[in-house]
This record gives C-alpha cells, structure tokens and sequence, in this order.
C-alpha cells in the first residue's frame, strides 16, 4: 500500500493545488471513524462538510449503490428510470413540497434554483427580459461555478476568473432594513444560507429569517434557501429554515441527499415555480440517474429511521454545554445549532490551522474555516461516549 509520504508527493505532482488539505490521506472509513494509510484511526468531525451526516460507508448504502449498480447505473433523461419517480415523490412527501428536480452537485443545483427563479421572474412576475436581479449576502458561500462565485463577497474566489455574471446585488447577512432596500421591481430571488456554513456557521439574528419571508411575499420575490449544508438534519431540525418557522419558495439540497455515498443535489419547490421549465430548458446526463436516485432514497430513509434529527438536536446542546464549559485563552466564542457548531477563535490564537493540526496528531480530523473558526461537524451517528471523548481531545488542544 502506499505511504502518505508517495501520495502526498503524487498529489502534488500531478494534481492541480486547488486545495490545502491536511496532511492526512485517508483509505477507509465506517460511522465517524476514518483511517490513513498507516493504520491510524481518527473521528472524523467535518463529515465532508456535513455530506457524510450517516456516517461513512453506511451498510444500508453500500448495500443499495452495490445492488442499483449492478442492475442498472445510467439511462440519461432521454429515457425514464424506475427510481427517478420514487425519489421525486418521496422527496417531496417528506419536505412538503410539490416537484423536485435533480442534479448531481450542489453547485448544479444552485444554478438551476438560479435559472428557475429568473425564469419564473419574467414568465410569471413580467419583469423586463434580461433585466432580473437576485439578492444575496454577504460572507455567502453557494458553490464555485462562474456565475456562482460572481455574486461570491470572497475576492480570492472571483479574482482573475471574470467576466463575471450580473444580475446580482448583496446586502449584509442578517440585516432585514438592507433587504428591503435592495428590492425593487425587477427582483425576483432571494438567495440566503439559513446557517451560514463556509463563513463559520454563522447564525443571523434571530427573526431576521422570518421577516425576510414576509418581505419577500409582500414584494412578490422568491426566498430561495441553499440548504445544502445545513439541511437534512444538521442544525437538528430537517432544515435550518424551521427554527424560524418559515417556508422557502424554494429549498436547495446536496451534500447528505446521498449520505456521501454519491453527488446528488435537488431543488424542490412549487409546480408554480419548477413548472417554468420545458422540455429543453435545462438538464443533466447524470442528473436523476437510477444509481444517483436509489442512494437518495435509501439515505433519506435512514435520516428517519435512526432518528439523525433528534440526535443532532439532543447531542448538539450536549456538546456545545461542554465546550463553553472549557476554559480556554484562545477562544473567544461558540455559536451554532444541533451538530454544527463554530469555535471561533481570538484573534491572538494565531489561527485555527495549528488547532486542527494538533487535532489530528490526537486522532480528530476537523477543519478550520475563514481562519480563525474551527467547524464542528460530525456524522450524526455520533454516540454520547465518543463524544465525552472527542471533548477531552479539544479541551486538551484548546488550553495547552
Ligand atoms: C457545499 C455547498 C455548496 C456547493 O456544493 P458542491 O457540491 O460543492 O458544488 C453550495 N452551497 C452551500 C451552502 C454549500 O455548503
């Protein structure tokens, strides 16, 4: 088998440095544990930034993706499939919502919640042809593709990659005066994390969700939510959304729609608004695929049958009780709901690098976000026990 040290030095050479992991190359993986190449085990408290909520290599889904492979793995849409129709249905019983269209990564999925609301914008709203415009926040995070990181507030993730796409205006996250001044007659989207996930889980201001819905109604503008990190049970409710008891015109998920086993993404909305799509409008060869479909079925399942949701709520205030209860020179404070929690470090503490690096020599694997936050984010199968004992590792990190 190959050495860290060969497949660091590979990587290096012949990959594109679009990223810098930690230094830790990973071979297997079962619940919240994940093991390197040399043997060593570690907790595993990123999940793939919450795709992984049921765990790695769930037997449910390495069952389900084995079986659906071998009986059939694409058909593109040209054809219908016999898993498309159960995923669509039971997608939308679970989330109440009307229709469902499919795609593979989150990204996907956020253009086509772009596209849809533009769509619906001229076709239904009667704005101006090419003049819609969609608000966004400040400190966003919605993918990487070219439209996408043109409305992005990070200036590394827009830099020497334009001409950048129009059509958008930001406000700061969580201020309700600045959204109603951003709307006028050609708006036709709001697009917001509930959660902010990239930025740090970042929660707004309580009630800014719920006033910005009613906003968005009384101006005839849809509230679109990427739930793509924060949705299917992370923050302890099925989206981040209902803690303020809202209802999105339309909701963006990925990420744990496969439980990591498979790129599934999804926006599920209205037949008012997905029904502003004709054949032709918009699509994707591996969109909807029968492999794609059964993982979802199957990872959706699981979500209920182990009960991910309660847990994440219940472990949640469990774990982030005991972390404000470390007494810690570094930190300045905790903020985050269910299993989803960011440490936000002093300035003085030098970053949350070294954190995650000494992290990782004790057997946890968790990963700093806008320097100076580490993200914690385990699978939702966590046990109390395990997490009595990823505790008594962080404390140890963060009052050395
Ligand atoms: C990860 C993420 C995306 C992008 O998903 P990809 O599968 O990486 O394209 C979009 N929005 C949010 C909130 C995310 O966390």
């Amino acid at each position: 088998m190959a050495t860290t040290q060969e497949c660091i030095a590979l990587e290096n050479q012949f990959g594109a440095h679009n990223y810098k992991p930690l230094d830790v190359v990973l071979t297997k993986g079962s619940g919240i544990w994940v093991e390197d190449v040399e043997g060593k085990k570690y907790m595993d408290f990123l999940a793939a930034y919450s795709a992984v909520n049921q765990g790695h290599c769930h037997p449910r889904l390495v069952k389900v993706i084995q079986e659906q492979a071998a009986r059939l793995a694409l058909t593109s849409r040209a054809f219908r499939n016999d898993q498309l129709p159960f995923l669509a249905k039971e997608l939308c019983e679970l989330t109440g919502y009307e229709m469902m269209l499919p795609m593979n990564s989150g990204a996907e999925a956020v253009e086509t919640a772009i596209k849809a609301v533009r769509k619906w914008g001229y076709t239904v709203k009667g704005v101006e042809a090419n003049k819609a415009e969609i608000i966004v926040c400040d400190g966003n995070f919605h993918g990487r593709t070219t439209t996408i990181i043109s409305f992005s507030s990070e200036d590394q993730y827009k830099e020497g990659f334009g001409p950048l796409t129009p059509g958008f205006s930001m406000i700061p996250y969580g201020n309700i005066d600045a959204l109603k001044k951003a709307i006028n007659k050609n708006t036709v989207g709001f697009l917001v994390e509930p959660i902010q996930g990239e930025s740090g889980v970042v929660v707004p201001p309580k009630g800014f969700l719920k006033e910005a819905a009613k906003i968005c109604k009384l101006n005839n503008v849809l509230l679109v939510a990427d739930e793509i990190q924060s949705g299917l049970g992370r923050t302890g409710t099925l989206f981040a959304f209902e803690h303020e008891n809202i209802r999105p015109d339309m909701v963006i998920i990925g990420k744990a729609l496969s439980g990591g086993m498979y790129p599934v993404s999804a926006v599920i909305s209205s037949k008012e608004v997905l029904g502003v799509f004709n054949p032709g409008d918009h699509g994707s060869t591996y969109g909807g695929n029968p492999i794609a479909c059964a993982v979802a079925r199957e990872a959706l399942k699981i979500i209920i049958d182990e009960k991910l949701i309660e847990r994440s709520a219940e472990l949640g205030k469990y774990l982030l009780n005991k972390l404000r209860n470390i007494n810690s020179p570094y930190v300045d404070f905790y903020r985050g709901k269910g299993l989803w929690i960011g440490i936000v470090l002093k300035k003085e503490a030098g970053g949350g690098r070294r954190f995650c690096e000494a992290l990782q020599k004790k057997g946890v694997l968790a990963k700093e976000t806008h320097e100076n936050v580490i993200r914690i984010a385990p699978p939702l199968v966590i046990t109390k026990n395990e997490i009595d004992s990823a505790l008594e590792k962080i404390e140890d990190v963060l009052t050395r």
